[in-house]
């Protein structure tokens, strides 16, 4: 038996596998209250077979919460909790509330109050500076935490997490960084240890010996001059101490400048965090952060690496992600891309979550795909995300499908925007989608188009037009030796590219592009490793062989910031990377005309001649639908979907093909 499906113990409480559904914001309880629609998301996902699952941030009090979030505060929130908890005892998951206080991560405009924090540092994540906390306050806060953790048992969770991660507020108080307090909570170790054993101490005393309490720990904050993983063992060790039952280990701050939950964090990246940690104490570890593969999370646990594993957005794409695993079925789950389209910059949007590969995630009863009343011959034109996933989800309603590619591969524009090498996973969704149609029987023709005679000869009900998009392309004077092309010829290697490289367009493409450009002659990973192993070189040269590809390239953005169209979870992420490969962004600047080895420009500052031997038109797409003007009049209903209605993104694609495919 997979060691991912044996039982554990958290204090007393028998886990019933080592699937911990991580506390994640969702945006889905308006004013605190427990909705119907938080119910039937963890309701599905108990279903699937999660061991553990943590409900949170729940909010301790007003000034470190939010309104969006589930409200542990007040006795009013009581019978939703426990609608919450009986719905998923319905189920063998067990359940935990994490106990949330975001100290200087709090937004004012949300919470209605300012934030509070052990010393007024201003915050980047936030933007705005926090009032210091007088001591009576902080032992108000403690309190908080401790009829937080009473409600909770109350209500029916089987257990609660401490919130000690992310730059928090017990990571306020932690780090040197944010808590300059001269009395009893700030300057020394002990003192600076005081608020976070006070907590446990409180949330000790309102559930009692045997009640599991869990804390979520930053393994590293990875903030210059703040705690490291060398410290963060010790407050283990101290917490373990205190009697705290496991330990969840996470990534830094939401302030640092490393990325913690892109898809360019390699999956596991920071198992080794909990890996340390582990080493240092003896209750329970969970690793965190991009574990989205079955199979990876049993090597984690063979390896002992960890106790348990925390699948967070996995569990959003797939909720049966445990059952089809230990089901062996793993080429069945839905994979999760590391998009952070549907979930994480929905959250910094204040929208409820949702995926870009589960349009059912926070809509499980809205989006129910129940089988069709009259199954319909169904003919689908086009292979990308949105006719896969139309096709998929007809055939699972009964209805007979067939799928025509026009050209030799399955996933049309999203298999050619994800050539960039952090984004490998983004082809699991194809594949995921091939085996689904394989699964359910739908037929699959690749290079055949669909025309009259096709549709003739097939007499289908439907005919969907998912024929998707073709690049756009600039009108502006080109001279005949100007070398254009675009972001498709690139990725896919068809056209060679110079060593000066100009992009016309730093959307979300033109910034993929560049990166894609800029790595090529740069070391690889396992060079690199290599490299830094055998001290072959020093870690200052490894890292400009790792940034240096050789070209020069500059992206020519109209408007004044690139990487429009990448959520924000991402975007900064992406323009970092930029910024390190020492690619030019030229913003507020229009590309005039391509003469030869330069395109002429017009900025802010003048009209300026930027080199180029290649030049890259990455301006978008338009719509590819002539198909639904050439069948209109010929008795068969025609439904449009994806990039052939007009060019969006995937995430609203993909969920309206599936809307779609419901309504048939
Ligand atoms: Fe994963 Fe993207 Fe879905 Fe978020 S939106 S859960 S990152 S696939």
């Amino acid at each position: 038996m997979k060691k991912l499906f044996t039982p554990i113990r958290i204090g007393k409480l028998e886990i019933p596998n080592r699937i911990v559904m991580p506390a994640m914001h969702l945006n889905y309880t308006m004013g605190g209250e427990v909705s119907d629609q938080i119910i039937d998301f963890y309701d599905e996902r108990a279903d699937g077979g999660a061991g553990l699952i943590i409900i949170g941030g729940c909010a301790i009090d007003k000034a470190g919460g939010s309104p969006l979030f589930v409200g542990l505060d007040e006795e009013r929130f009581a019978p939703g909790l426990k609608r919450l908890t009986e719905s998923i005892h319905r189920h063998e998951s067990r359940v935990f509330a994490q106990l949330y206080q975001a100290g200087r991560y709090s937004f004012s405009f949300l919470t209605g109050q300012s934030a509070v924090a052990p010393s007024p540092i201003p915050s980047s994540f936030t933007r705005e500076t926090p009032r210091e906390l007088e001591a009576d306050e902080i032992r108000a806060v403690v309190d908080a935490f401790g009829a937080a953790a009473e409600r909770a048992k109350r209500t029916g969770f089987d257990g609660v997490e401490i919130l000690a991660s992310a730059g928090y507020l017990i990571c306020q108080f932690l780090s040197p960084l944010t808590n300059k307090r001269e009395d009893d909570y700030g300057g020394s170790y002990e003192n600076r240890m005081r608020f976070p054993l006070e907590v446990i101490q409180a949330v000790r005393e309102a559930v009692g010996e045997s009640f599991p309490v869990l804390i979520r720990v930053a393994g590293n904050d990875f903030m210059p001059g703040s705690n490291t993983t060398d410290e963060i063992k010790t407050f283990c060790r101290t917490y373990e101490e205190a009697g705290v039952d496991g330990i969840n280990v996470t990534g830094g701050w939401h302030e640092t400048k490393v990325p913690q939950l892109t898809y360019t964090v390699p999956q596991a990246g920071f198992v080794y965090l909990a890996h340390r940690i582990k080493r240092a104490v003896g209750v329970p570890v969970i690793a965190s952060n991009r574990i989205n593969d079955p199979d990876l999370a049993e090597a984690i646990l063979n390896q002992r690496r960890a106790d348990l594993v925390a699948i967070g957005r996995a569990l959003i794409a797939d909720p049966m992600f445990p059952r089809k695993a230990a089901e062996e079925r793993e080429e069945e789950i839905a994979p999760c891309i590391g998009c952070n389209q549907g979930c994480f910059d929905a959250v910094f949007q204040g929208k409820p979550v949702g995926c870009l590969v589960n349009a059912r995630a926070g809509r499980e009863k809205e989006m129910a795909i129940e089988p069709a009343s009259h199954p319909r011959r169904i003919l689908v034109a086009g292979a990308g995300p949105a006719g896969m996933e139309f096709a998929r989800v007809a055939a699972m309603r009964g209805h007979q499908v067939q799928v025509h590619e026009k050209g030799g591969e399955l996933g049309g524009q999203f298999t050619t925007g994800c050539t960039l090498r952090e984004k490998w996973e983004f082809h699991n969704l194809i594949e995921y989608l091939d085996t689904q149609l394989g699964l359910l029987d739908v037929d699959v023709n690749l290079f055949s188009e669909v025309d009259d005679e096709l549709v003739e000869r097939e007499t289908p009900d439907i005919v969907v037009v998912a024929t998707g998009a073709r690049p756009r392309t600039l009108d502006i004077p080109i001279s005949d030796n100007a070398k254009v092309v675009t972001p498709s010829e690139v990725l896919r290697g068809e056209v060679e590219v110079g060593d000066t490289v100009a992009i016309i367009g730093g959307g979300a493409v033109g910034c993929d592009v560049a990166l894609h450009l800029a790595r090529e002659g740069a070391i690889d990973a396992e060079t690199a490793y290599f490299l830094l192993d055998s001290e072959a070189e020093t870690p200052e040269t490894i890292r400009e062989l790792i940034r240096d590809g050789g070209r020069k390239i500059t992206i020519i953005e109209m408007l004044d910031r690139a990487g429009n169209g990448i959520g924000k979870t991402t975007r900064w992420v992406v323009l970092q990377d930029l910024r390190r490969r020492g690619v030019e962004i030229l913003t507020e600047a229009t590309a005039r005309e391509i003469e030869g080895k330069e395109v002429m420009v017009e900025t802010p500052e003048g009209r300026l001649a930027v080199p180029a031997d290649t030049v890259i038109m990455a301006v978008g797409t338009e719509s590819e639908n002539q198909l639904c003007r050439s069948l209109e009049g010929k008795g068969v209903e025609i439904i449009c979907i994806g990039d052939a209605i007009e060019p969006r993104n995937a995430l609203e694609a993909i969920s309206e093909s599936m809307q779609a495919a419901i309504k048939v």
